[in-house]
């Protein structure tokens, strides 16, 4: 008991020096068409780099930053740091349809009260169109608070922000609250999709979240699709996105930038006109 509460508290000192001391960074995941296997954005996932101990994952860490308090500015850095970076993008990588970003928004970051204006300011200094920028949100999150969660959300939609229901499936699995919210796309959880292949079961709830979501005018992303045969299912049950380390793990913006060179150099030469004379 005591070595854990001693850890802990260290933890806690670290991370409120780490900000300050440039410790964490953003990794980048690919969001996949399914039909194509192009990308359309990426997801930012936060990496913290401590002094002594190394990589600490953010299932480690996310949780203490959220009971100090942390999360607030931690949360606003990451939002800052990817936005710009994916504006970076749209300048070097001028694709038909601008690369997205989504940032994950934890419970204490979404209750309060100035976010917009925190968002609204983000997107005005880095320049990033609303329309660019995705804000993930955990059905827990909406389901604790549902009544401001929902003005929240819509307030939100009036910078013309999309908005993702994250990890669906592991909270409330709330399927017949799913309307009330003013929802773009959902995320279905990547327990579900770890089995897909192997469990009828899940390969059913998985069609049944899919035809809902469609049926209430939202998209799907697939996460953690690891497997071609979980690729190919998803694709034929309509599912729109995915993500997961079939395509890519998260990575550093520097290996996107190189990603990105290779896909546009790609499509530059698809939309090329034929040479008239040869
Ligand atoms: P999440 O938002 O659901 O992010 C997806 C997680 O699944 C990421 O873990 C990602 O690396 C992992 N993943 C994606 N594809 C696969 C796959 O094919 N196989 C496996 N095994 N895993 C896959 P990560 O980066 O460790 O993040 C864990 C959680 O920490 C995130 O879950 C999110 O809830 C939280 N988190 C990460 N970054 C931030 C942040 O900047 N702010 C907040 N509030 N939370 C964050
Ligand atoms: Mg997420
Ligand atoms: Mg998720
Ligand atoms: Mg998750």
């Amino acid at each position: 008991m005591h070595a854990h509460a001693v850890e802990r508290l260290q933890l806690e000192t670290d991370l409120r020096r780490a900000i300050d001391r440039q410790e964490f960074q953003v990794r980048y995941q690919p969001i996949v068409v399914l039909a194509t296997g192009a990308i359309v954005g990426f997801e930012a996932l936060v990496r913290w780099h401590h002094p002594q101990r190394g990589l600490v994952a953010p299932t480690e860490f996310i949780a203490v930053a959220e009971e100090t308090g942390l999360i607030v500015p931690l949360g606003h850095w990451v939002l800052q740091e990817a936005c710009q970076q994916v504006a970076n993008w749209q300048v070097r990588f001028p694709f038909c349809q601008p690369l997205t970003i989504s940032v994950n928004i934890s419970g204490r970051q979404f209750s309060q009260t100035d976010l917009m204006t925190q968002v609204s300011q983000i997107l005005q200094t880095t320049q990033l169109a609303p329309g660019s920028l995705k804000l993930e949100i955990t059905e827990t999150v909406l389901m604790e608070n549902s009544e401001p969660a929902i003005a929240m959300l819509l307030a939100l939609k009036t910078l013309n922000i999309q908005l993702y229901m994250d990890d669906f499936g592991t909270g409330y699995s709330s399927l017949s609250y799913l309307h009330r919210f003013p929802i773009d796309v959902l995320k279905i959880d990547r327990s579900f999709i770890t089995t897909i292949d192997t469990n009828s079961k899940n390969s059913a709830i998985v069609q049944t979240i899919i035809t809902l979501a469609h049926n209430l005018g939202m998209q799907v992303i697939a996460e953690g699709v690891e497997t071609a045969v979980q690729h190919t299912q998803l694709n034929q049950m309509g599912c729109e996105y995915g993500q997961g380390y079939l395509f890519s793990k998260p990575v550093s913006a520097a290996v996107i930038t190189t990603l990105l060179t290779q896909q546009y150099h790609c499509r530059a030469r698809q939309l090329s006109p034929h040479p008239q004379h040869q």
